[in-house]
Parts: C-alpha cells; structure tokens; sequence
C-alpha cells in the first residue's frame, strides 16, 4: 500500500466529524489490508508502532522535527518556525513547505511498509548521535512525500496525529471488515481485544481464522489484560440490594493500580491502569513478587500505596505518585516511601487462566497462593450480609487508611470482566455522603487565557468525559479554582505539543475557549452538583433534547491522572448515571421528575 493511500485517508477521516462516515472511512481503509501490512496501519492510526504496553517510543521532540522539515525544504529552521506560529501546526507545516518542493510527489512512491520500517529505526535509535541519527531518517523521509505525506509524517513523529480514531472506532472497522458486522461479532473481538490489549494480535487472528480464530488468544504474562472497572452507587444499602444481598467488601486504597506479571523464571513486569510499562519505578515490588506466590507464572492486580516505614499505616497517594516516572534517586525515595502492593485479584494461576472463575473462586486461589510480606500483602475483605455488616466494615477500612470500600459481586458469573465497567463491582468512598457522589476524570480540551494575578497564563481549563459510544469527548465543564500557583505554572508543560487553533477531531463542545488542546491530560475534579447546560455535550439529548450534562462549581482536585489515557476518563454513562442517582437522591418519590422539568 502506498503511503499516499494513508494519508489520504486520514484526511478524509479528519475532515468528518460523524460516526458512522468514520466508521465506512476506516472499513475501506482496512477492508484489503493483510497482515503484516494490517497492522501496521492498525498502529499507526493509533499513532504508534506497537500496542502501547510495549513502550516504543520514537522520541521525536517537536524541535527535531522542526530541524528534519527545515532540511527537508531547504529553508532555515526558524522559518519553519514562525510558519508554525501561523498555522499553528507543524504538520500542517512540513506540508505547506516541503509540498512546494515536491508538488508531484516522486518516482520513488513510499509505501507503508518502507515508512514504518524507517520509523522504526527512528524508535531504535539511541545513544550518542541518536538524534542526528533521526533527524537524518526522517529528512530523508520528507524529501520522498508529497505534502499530504509530509503533514501525516510529521503528526505521527510528533504525536499529535490528530485523525480522531480510537481503539473503540477501529474495533468497529475490523467488525466490519472482517466479521459480518453484527453485534456479536463486535463483542467478541472486543473481548479478544480486552484480553491481549493488542489490535494488531486480534486483527492477525480474525484474518487468519475469522471469529474461531479469536479463541486462540490467550492471557499470557508479559502481555496485560485490560482492566475490569467499577460502577458507583449512592448507598451501601442499594449496593447490598444490587448484589443480591451478600457481597465481599474490600477496602478501597488509594494508589496505583498495578497489574504484575511474574514469569516462571521469576522475572517481573508491572503495569498501570493504562497499560504502560512501569516495572522500573518499583524495583522493591519486583524484588518481593517472585516469593509472594507460589504458584508461577502467575498474573495478579493489586494497588500499590506508601506505607509509613515505622507505623505501617497507609499514606497519603501523593506519596506514591512522587515515585512514578523518577529514575534518579530511587533508592533514596525507597526507603523514604516504601511502598506496599495490596493485591487483590489473581487473573493467571502457575500458568492457567482463572480470570472466567467467579471472583469467590479466585479469591480462594489468591490466598492459597499468597505469602504476605511487608511488601506484598492481601487486600482486606469481609463477606457481609447486611447494611449494618457493611457500615461496619467501611469505617473500619476508613479508620485503617482507605478511601472507601469497594463491593464485589459473589454470584455466579462474577469472572473477570476485562475492560468493562459493571456492577459486578461497584465502589463507594467516604465522600458519597455529602454533595455529589463522586470526582470525575476530566480530560483537558481547552484553555482560557487568565486575568488579574492568573494574567498570562491559562486561568480555567475546559473538560471533557469520554463517550466510547460516538468515540468523542464532550465537555462539560470550565474548571478554574482548586489549582494553586506551582500546579497552574505547571500546566502548560504537560499540555505542550497539543496545543492547537482548531477544534481538535472528536471532541465536542459548544465552548469556544482561547486554546484547544488535543486530547491528552486527565484531570481530577469535584463539584456541587450536574446539571443541564445548553453548552456543553456530555450525555447530550439524554435527559432532554439539546442539553448535556454539566458540572457546577467544580474544582480541581490537585490530582493529575498520570495513571489514566484519555479513553480511561470518567465516561459520559457514567456521568449519567451520576446525575440519575443525584435527582433518586435529591427526590426519592419522584424518580425522574426533575429530569423534564
Ligand atoms: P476509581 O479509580 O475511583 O474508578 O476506582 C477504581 C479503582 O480503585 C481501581 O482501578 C483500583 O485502582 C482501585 N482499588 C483500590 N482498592 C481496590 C480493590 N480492593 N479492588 C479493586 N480495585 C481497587
């Protein structure tokens, strides 16, 4: 497949903004695509070359990219550079200015399996004259493109692709590409998908044996599973009543997800909720897996939290979060804040997948298996029958550390549910007893400008919940307060190179901020209550035709959701379903009143 043909169509894709168009876009796109070529273009529209537990990263920064365009068009770098204050895009850039010099495209055509293997000798390189090294590679690149090549190049190496297509959007193509479309064989590529987080593995396998091939998927250590989600309920009491009226209880940390994978010859990696490798930030963790469990090779999840070195009690997540990406003075920050994994599922027994037994069953196995140490430890649980066992139980986990507890379902079918959010376990925190039951994970689409002692620099930040449904972020609130000097100073480092004066593709709102942001940063916040807005888009035409769910009086928490992609933000159901229980609570007896009023 030529090169030309791709960014073609990421054209065509960015230029639309409705669902199913994308969906026929991206099915014409794969539909004569065979592996390896499938997957490549499967990574790439994902802006990657690897699934992205894989960790490969290009290491392009926006400067070297800048340097590789200029070489490219043979002008100086700081005329590509002001060119880019104009267009606002480097991309948009490298096609304005290369394509003069290449109007006509060459004789010698790139292809999609030549530009992959160059940008994989650009992920490759390292080291001393690494980066001469890429620059060299990509400038060869762009000297072959033609400007819509150059553009999509440039995206690509930049991280900013900007099409709008999400894993939710691709499953929906190889649906249809390559299973008959229905609803069913959605699922079930979505499950294989929730089981490998790999595209490409699944896309291979439905090429090569259609649905049936699917099943030769498997959990395997080194490869993470998705994670299984919570739902929310206002009380413990209709958390009891939605169990059936027994459940194990479990105390809520509040730290990091991690999912560990322990390999027979006692090597260890570690994951996060969103699948990115973090083995290096916890060598003690990976020290004091191997004998922690007896059974290997063996998948477990648990939290990870600081632990005060001389009380053992349970310390504030800040502590934890200090410790991620840091490679310097670990040792230091080890003893300082010692952390302790408190697991809480087993997914993979000495080699036999147990993520489809019920959880009663796993947990069994967990403790049979297990063999606490200061590092690793079981999470605490108790099975209760009734709302007074239940309250007694979350102010024990309170009084010991925890943010609340989390319910988990006994009945039969109670698996693993990769990836998916369900009832099967619902969690309830402290703060569900007063104003709105939960914070919300907003992702960062666009900025204000400041005034006054915030003049500037950003003041207010617009944001967005996810809707995997129409893979779009709609908005639904302009956060301002809760943000003290050092974190708003800090905000537009994070949101540096996805900036953008366009709306970026996939996120709607009816808000015009100062400065879009494409989709990256996650961030926590509270606020008084949800309510209709004729503005924002979260959930919108649900409740009533038009309006969308918004968020009043919010407040940034102080916490970046490092841990989470921006398909992991709080969803636009479930902002629904956080408004429901609000008018249940605010009027029991006339459920649903308010939502016409
Ligand atoms: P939230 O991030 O508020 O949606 O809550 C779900 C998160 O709680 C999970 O992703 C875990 O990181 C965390 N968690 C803490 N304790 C437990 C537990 N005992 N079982 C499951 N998840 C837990």
């Amino acid at each position: 497949m030529r090169f030309a043909e791709l960014a073609a169509a990421y054209e065509r894709l960015e230029a639309t903004s409705k669902r199913l168009e994308m969906r026929a876009l991206l099915t014409e796109l794969i539909r004569p695509l065979r592996p390896p070529e499938l997957t490549r273009v499967l990574y790439l529209s994902q802006g990657a070359l690897r699934p992205e537990y894989e960790g490969v990263e290009l290491g392009v920064a926006t400067s070297l990219a800048r340097r590789a365009v200029a070489k490219a068009a043979g002008v100086e770098e700081r005329d590509v550079a002001r060119r880019t204050q104009e267009t606002g895009d480097l991309g948009t850039t490298a096609g304005e200015l290369v394509g003069k010099l290449h109007r006509l495209g060459t004789e010698d055509p790139l292809t999609v399996a030549g530009v992959y293997h160059d940008l994989e000798r650009i992920a490759a390189a390292s080291g001393a004259g690494s980066q001469e090294e890429k620059v060299e590679i990509l400038t060869r690149l762009l000297g072959r493109a033609t400007p819509l090549e150059a553009k999509y190049l440039v995206r690509f190496v930049i991280g900013t692709l900007r099409v709008g297509v999400r894993e939710m959007s691709l499953l929906d193509a190889l649906t249809d590409a390559f299973a008959d479309g229905s609803k069913e064989a959605r699922v079930k590529i979505e499950a294989a998908f929730n089981l490998s987080s790999d595209l490409g593995l699944v896309a291979d396998a439905l090429v090569q044996g259609g649905l049936a091939g699917l099943e030769h998927i498997h959990l395997e250590v080194g490869r993470p599973i998705r994670p299984m989600l919570a739902e929310r309920e206002p009380t413990l009491a209709a958390i009891l009543e939605r169990m059936g009226g027994s459940m194990a209880l479990e105390y809520k940390y509040d730290g990091l997800r991690v999912q560990a994978h322990i390999a027979k010859d006692r090597s260890v990696r570690l994951f996060s909720r969103r699948l990115e490798e973090i083995s290096g930030q916890f060598p003690d963790l990976r020290a004091a897996l191997p004998a922690a469990v007896t059974a290997l090779p063996a998948i477990l999840e648990g939290e990870c939290v600081p632990l005060d070195p001389d009380t053992d009690e349970i310390r504030p997540f800040q502590e934890v979060s200090r410790r991620r990406g840091r490679k310097h003075d670990l040792e230091r920050l080890q003893e300082e804040v010692p952390v302790c994994l408190f697991v809480f599922d087993l997914l993979l027994d000495g080699g036999i997948p147990v993520y489809e037994r019920d959880f009663a069953e796993r947990r069994r196995l967990l403790e049979q298996r297990l063999r606490p140490s200061e590092r690793v430890r079981l999470a605490d649980q108790r099975v209760v029958h009734s709302v007074e066992e239940a309250t007694d139980f979350f102010e024990v986990a309170l009084a010991g550390g925890a943010e609340g507890v989390m319910a988990k379902s006994l009945a039969p079918g109670s698996s693993y549910r990769a990836g998916a959010r369900g009832f099967w376990w619902i969690k309830y925190k402290r703060d569900y007893t007063a104003g709105l039951s939960d914070s919300v994970d907003g992702v960062v689409v666009g900025g204000f400008h400041g005034r006054g002692r915030r003049a500037g620099r950003y003041g207010a930040y617009l944001l967005a919940v996810y809707n995997p449904g129409r893979d779009r972020f709609e908005s639904f609130c302009k956060v301002g307060s809760g943000f003290d000097d050092a974190q708003l100073a800090e905000m537009p480092t994070r949101l540096k190179g996805v900036e953008s004066d366009t709306p970026p593709p996939g996120v709607d709102t009816g808000v015009t901020p100062d400065r879009w942001f494409l989709p990256k940063v996650v961030l926590e916040v509270r606020g008084a209550e949800l309510t209709l807005s004729p503005v924002h888009r979260a959930a919108q035409g649900a409740i009533r035709p038009g309006a969308g769910l918004a968020l009043r009086f919010p407040r940034f928490t102080g916490r970046v959701r490092e841990d989470k992609a921006p398909t992991d933000a709080t969803t636009s159901d479930e902002l629904l379903e956080m408004y429901r229980s609000q008018v249940r609570q605010a009027a029991p007896s006339t459920e649903g009143s308010d939502e016409t009023s």
